[in-house]
């Protein structure tokens, strides 16, 4: 008998019919003798259509109420898969994120699991039931309803096995594990039979988001063993695991173990700048102070003791960066504050990167060829990342995915 925790994502529990399949399937493994403890994403759309709602009312809800209101979605879907496994025979309860309870700290829309309390979760598998848990929320110290961050499910189902020393964690989703790139966007990429939790971090911090970040940390630190799968289709799916395993197993290494994309970037100029020390700090101090997280920065060296500086961060958080960098441009003197959010990153994955030259300069060229212009550039020992526009993203991962032979 093992303790199994499956996820099930927006797409597997899209419709009633496909909350009976779920029920089926978890049905399958409970026959075969395991304990299983499910978390559940909202519907497809559901978390979409709940933000719409309150868009109508304010640009600018109350975190706080925004988690009230999205956290509704998942509490719809454990009703219904535990009535459709109570339908087919089985024993379940259902429990919200805050009756388990799932705490977490209490920044609202992106709070961080801080421990789960198990015991009522034993107590209930012990009893032969299902536990159908809500994914994405869990509740602050004070007492209030939080959510993890979009794609927060993925990062519930995995603290729990961890919590409940789980013998494994399943991520059952739309498409049969994590492939080379998006099959969206290429339906030539290859699925992988495993990659290390070092790599699907960095997919994943990259906008791959088969899975959430936060999921793969927790699954890396406490060692869950974790698989990606479909919930449509057999099959083994991808097993993550660790960097020495991989090195213990007779595997070959491949130098590229995949492409991410992020459509989620926008960039910020600030033009005309005194070239002195402090410059540096005098700009992006008073965007950190704003909580605003930025990625990529560059700083070009003028001619006339002045500089041009550059910086990436989400579009959601353009408009709000923006109006701190008008206010720092009018202390410093600066000649124009500039914004874009029509580009997008895409970066190419892989420790064996490490060990090889090239690569960087093989996919500049592979751009070049596609004529696409690239606008930044970052690496780091097992990353190489681009900015580009955005019009050019397909054109670009395809023909990067093609010319690194990933469908091999
Ligand atoms: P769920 O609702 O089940 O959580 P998501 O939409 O969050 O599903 O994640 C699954 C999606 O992730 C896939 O449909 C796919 O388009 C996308 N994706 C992005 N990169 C990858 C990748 N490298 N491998 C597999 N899927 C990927
Ligand atoms: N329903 C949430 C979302 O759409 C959480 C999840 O599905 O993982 O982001
Ligand atoms: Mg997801």
């Amino acid at each position: 008998m093992a303790l199994i925790v499956q996820k099930y994502g927006g797409t597997s529990v899209g419709n009633v019919e496909r909350i009976q399949n779920v029920a089926n399937k978890v049905s399958k493994f409970v026959k075969d003798g395991h304990q299983v403890v499910v978390a559940v994403s909202a519907m497809s759309g559901e978390t979409n259509r709940l933000t719409s709602l309150a868009n109508v009312i304010t640009s600018e809800p109350s975190r706080r109420e925004m988690d009230v209101l999205l956290t509704t979605g998942e509490q719809v879907t454990i009703a219904l898969l535990s009535m459709a496994l109570q339908n087919i025979g089985h024993e379940a309860i259902s429990y919200t994120g805050w009756q388990v309870p799932i705490s977490t700290n209490n920044i609202h829309s992106k709070a961080r699991i801080e421990s789960i309390d198990g015991d009522k979760i034993k107590s209930q598998l012990n009893q032969g039931k299902v536990v159908v848990v809500a994914g994405f929320q869990g509740m602050s110290e004070y007492g209030d309803i939080t959510t993890l961050g979009r794609g927060g499910s993925d990062t519930t189902a995995v603290a729990l096995a961890a919590a409940l020393n789980a013998d494994e964690c399943q991520i059952y989703t739309d498409v049969d594990g994590v492939y080379t790139t998006d099959p969206r966007v290429v339906p030539e990429a290859k699925r992988l039979d495993v990659i290390t939790y070092d790599e699907m971090l960095e997919l994943a911090s990259l906008g791959a988001k088969v899975l959430q970040i936060r999921s793969v940390e927790f699954a890396s630190k406490y060692k869950v063993p974790l698989r990606v799968l479909s919930s449509m289709k057999e099959g083994g799916g991808t097993l993550l695991i660790s960097e020495k395993d991989f090195e213990e197993s007779d595997m070959e290494k491949p130098l590229i173990s995949g492409i991410a994309f992020s459509r989620d970037e926008a960039k910020l100029m600030i033009l005309g700048v005194p070239d002195k020390p402090g410059v540096a700090f005098q700009i992006l101090g008073p965007i950190s102070d704003a909580n605003i997280e930025i990625d990529m920065i560059i700083q070009n060296q003028g001619q006339d003791g002045t500089t041009d500086f550059t910086f990436t961060l989400s579009r959601s958080e353009l408009s709000a960066a923006k109006a701190v960098l008008e206010a720092t441009a009018a202390k410093l003197g600066a000649r124009e504050v500039l914004s874009d959010d029509t580009i997008v990153k895409i970066s190419m994955v892989g420790i064996g990167m490490k060990s090889h030259s090239g690569i960087a300069s093989n996919m500049f060229k592979t751009l070049a060829d596609n004529n696409i212009n690239i606008q930044m550039i970052g690496t780091t020992e097992i990353k190489i990342s681009v900015i580009i526009e955005e019009e050019g993203l397909e054109t670009a991962v395809q023909a990067l995915h093609a010319a690194f032979e990933l469908d091999k």
